[in-house]
């Protein structure tokens, strides 16, 4: 079972959506697992201070090393991953989220101000993740975006297991136009490939789709698409 810990000055916010639909009848069956981490009770002082001005000057504030590595001690396991959500750090992505829903627990600290103080990360082995490249308040939304995806990876948790396997990403491809009922909706229909009944048929356009939807949108995945399918 995946335990998420987040460390967070927002406690309130969790489980938030991930305590609804799939993912709050996983939460109750006990499939995964979430708990916070209040920093701020690991303050030092009565005022329950979490940060500080940035040495060398500049905007802002900082969150203390100390009152983090506190946090960290008081609650992580020898060997337990450690995330620190981060503009700066590796770029999420699918293959990074199904690496992660293998491990046991996942410890995730939410940033907020301009970040953290940099000598944490190095005293207490954390990996900086980013989910793209543009910088939000906090930390607690990309908690959300990383969870959601790596869970879809949790064995039991996607009503149909089937349905994270043909899905974009998982071939290196982004996915194929779909269609569902009617058969005809505002004069359009649906294409006449998938009405055969030609399973070969379908496949192949399903692919060739695929194929021109990621050339045209993302040439970095096609470039990559490429190679593989060379080798
Ligand atoms: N001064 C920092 C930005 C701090 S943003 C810089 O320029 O790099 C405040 C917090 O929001 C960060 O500590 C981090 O936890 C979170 N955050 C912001 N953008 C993010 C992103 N793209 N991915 C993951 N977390 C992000």
């Amino acid at each position: 079972m995946l335990e998420a810990r987040i460390f967070t000055l927002y406690p309130d916010f969790f489980p938030g959506y991930l305590g609804q639909g799939i993912f709050g009848k996983a939460l109750s069956e006990n499939k995964w697992k979430i708990d916070t981490v209040d920093i701020r009770e690991y303050a030092f002082d009565k005022h329950k201070t979490v940060d500080d001005t940035p040495y060398g000057g500049g905007e802002g504030m900082l969150m203390k090393a100390d009152v983090l590595a506190k946090s960290i001690d008081k609650n992580v396991k020898d060997g337990e991953k450690i995330i620190y959500l981060s503009p700066k750090g590796k770029l999420f992505n699918h293959q990074l989220a199904k690496q992660l829903s293998q491990e046991k627990t996942i410890n995730i600290i939410c940033g907020h101000f301009e970040g953290v103080d940099e000598r944490l990360l190095k005293t207490r082995n954390i990996e900086e993740v980013s989910i793209g490249d543009f910088v939000l308040s906090g930390g607690e939304g990309a908690s959300f975006v990383i969870l959601d995806a790596i869970l879809r990876f949790i064995p039991g948790i996607l009503g149909n297991t089937n349905s994270a396997k043909d899905e974009s990403f998982e071939n290196g491809l982004l996915e194929y136009p779909q269609f569902t009922k009617p058969q005809i909706w505002e004069e359009k229909s649906v294409p006449d490939v998938l009405l055969s009944g030609d399973h070969a048929k379908i496949k192949d356009w399903r692919l060739s789709q695929s194929e021109a939807i990621t050339r045209d949108r993302r040439p970095d995945l096609w470039q990559l698409y490429k190679k593989t399918k060379e080798n």
